[in-house]
């Protein structure tokens, strides 16, 4: 078979250098060979999310920390912020955790904006909050800075952020934000396998945590505090995603976060420039567009062209490119085109070419 390459929001396109870190021998999760490891990356996991805290490896996928993170620090009521599929989502998280939970919702396309979250936690009802910042499903962005701002407004509520699709691709200042956990799964900007999460927390979150009696064991944030002051992991760990991540961040200082963030935001415009110029429109609400995919309108709102989206797909599946149909109720009714990872102008003028060739055909 040939190979594929993927340009659909996660899992994205995996280098052969990545998985040749993958694919390193076996050492033990105890031994100093894996401390060295973990302390070599320690420092470039802070400098790349602009923290202090210690990072920690947890082998799930983002789902996993998600439900941990309700599970740890929710003791009150948590309000799910809702506007796509994953954020709604979480919703389900918090109530299948035996949470009391409320969502706040607005419309897929929309982004959740400070003043919505305000008018909320004024009510005193909240001791926690979810928000996920790039919502994938919709291609949305919210407004980050401006809604952890309210951190400072109301203290004890922990803000709970998905950067899933967003971390590595534009700056996410954890200290500076001040907000209290945030994660990412590694299958859609760090470009790498499935199956590993990166999170970190404050120490506000790591107090409330100490305290929070049936937050298990598996996700139990104390504990990975504890093993990472020992540069460990509580159980063993997917040894090769750490020997990947490793090398990734190698390729991340290597480039340089600012030049990484920049392109992440230059090969965004260019899918937004090409879907203007076929004569669509984007699904997100002006200004609150992604910058690690592009969520392109076709039909799911009025304005610009629709197409027969399976065709579309299938066109460029024949030249080698995978890109996505749209996700949940809004699938044929949009499609995305992914930018995230090792993307550059060259592969993605490749992948334009293809669809430019599609089009022609439909
Ligand atoms: C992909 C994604 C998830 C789900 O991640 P899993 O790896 O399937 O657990 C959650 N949130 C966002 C924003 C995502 O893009």
């Amino acid at each position: 078979m040939p190979h594929v390459k993927l340009h659909i929001p996660g899992p994205v396109e995996v280098s052969p250098k990545t998985f040749k870190a993958f694919c390193s021998p076996m050492i033990g999760h105890r031994g100093q060979g894996f401390k060295d490891l973990y302390a070599k990356m320690q420092p470039q996991l802070q400098q790349l999310l602009f923290t202090k805290q210690l990072v920690y490896l947890s082998t799930s996928s983002a789902w996993g920390v998600m439900e941990g993170a309700i599970r740890n620090v929710v003791h009150k009521k948590v309000l799910n912020c809702m506007c796509g599929a994953f954020s709604d989502k979480w919703l389900d998280v918090s109530k299948k955790c035996g949470k009391d939970a409320e969502g706040l919702q607005v419309n897929w396309g929309s982004p959740i904006t400070a003043a919505l979250i305000d008018a909320k936690l004024a009510t005193g009802q909240f001791d926690a909050l979810t928000l996920i910042h790039n919502e994938t499903s919709t291609g949305v962005m919210s407004p980050l800075t401006e809604i952890a701002a309210l951190k400072k407004k109301y203290p004890d509520v922990m803000f709970i952020v998905d950067a899933v699709s967003s971390m590595t691709a534009t700056k996410i200042d954890f200290d500076a934000l001040g907000i209290d956990i945030l994660l990412a799964g590694t299958q859609k900007a760090f470009a790498m396998p499935p199956g590993l999460t990166v999170f970190v927390c404050s120490t506000a979150a790591l107090a409330k945590a100490a305290t929070t009696k049936d937050r298990g064991y598996y996700f139990d944030f104390i504990e990975f505090q504890k093993n990472a002051e020992q540069s460990m992991t509580p159980s063993t760990p997917s040894i090769s995603h750490v020997f990947a991540l490793s090398s990734k961040l190698d390729d991340f200082f290597a480039e340089g976060l600012e030049a990484r963030f920049a392109r992440h935001t230059k090969l965004s415009k260019n899918t937004q420039d090409w879907a203007a110029k076929h004569g669509f429109t984007l699904y997100p609400e002006k200004g609150f567009e992604s910058v690690t995919l592009t969520c392109i309108n076709n039909g799911a709102k009025p304005g610009g062209r629709a197409v027969d989206v399976a065709k579309l797909q299938k066109l460029v599946k024949d030249q080698g490119f995978l890109i996505d149909g749209g996700y949940g109720k809004i699938k044929g009714l949009t499609f995305r085109v992914s930018n995230m990872g090792d993307e550059t102008e060259e592969t993605m003028n490749q992948l334009y070419s293809a669809m430019d060739n599609a089009m022609k055909q439909l």
